[in-house]
C-alpha cells in the first residue's frame, strides 16, 4: 500500500468502511455496483489491494485475474448478449478514481467508438 491509499475511496468499499451494493468477493478481489450507473449493468472490479492506476501495475497475474473476474461477475449477471469492460487511466483516461477498477457496462448496446 501506498499514501494514497488512506483516503481511498474504493480502498474504504475495500475494507467495508463505506457501504456499497457487493457483487462479488473473494481475497484478492471485490465487486461491486456504480454509484452512478451509465447502463442497466454498472459493475467496478477492483483489486483490494491499492494501484493508482493500471500504470502502477506491474502484477502481471493480478491484472489476468482482475479480467477472468470480470467475466465471472458478468456471466453472474446474466450478461449473455455481451458487455463492456473498461478501464480509464489518468485525466485524458477520464479517470476520476485514483485506485485501479475495471468497469463492466452490460444490459444495452454501446456504440463504438466511445465519446
Ligand atoms: P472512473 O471515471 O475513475 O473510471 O470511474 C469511477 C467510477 O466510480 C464512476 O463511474 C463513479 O460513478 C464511481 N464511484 C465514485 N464514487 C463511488 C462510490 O462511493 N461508490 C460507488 N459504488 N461508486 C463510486
Ligand atoms: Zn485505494
Amino acid at each position: 500500500m501506498n499514501d494514497d491509499s488512506n483516503n481511498c475511496i474504493f480502498c474504504k468499499i475495500a475494507k467495508k468502511e463505506l457501504q456499497t451494493q457487493i457483487v462479488f468477493e473473494n481475497e484478492e478481489f471485490i465487486a461491486f455496483n456504480d454509484i452512478k450507473p451509465v447502463s442497466p449493468v454498472h459493475t467496478l472490479v477492483i483489486p483490494k489491494k491499492h494501484y493508482k492506476n493500471l500504470l502502477e501495475v506491474n502484477d502481471v497475474p493480478m491484472l489476468g485475474k482482475l479480467f477472468l473476474t470480470a467475466c465471472d461477475v458478468a456471466k453472474k449477471q446474466g450478461l449473455d448478449e455481451g458487455f463492456r469492460t473498461v478501464i480509464n487511466t489518468g485525466d485524458n483516461g477520464g479517470q476520476t478514481v485514483h485506485h485501479l477498477h475495471l468497469h463492466i457496462l452490460g444490459g444495452r448496446f454501446h456504440k463504438w467508438p466511445p465519446g
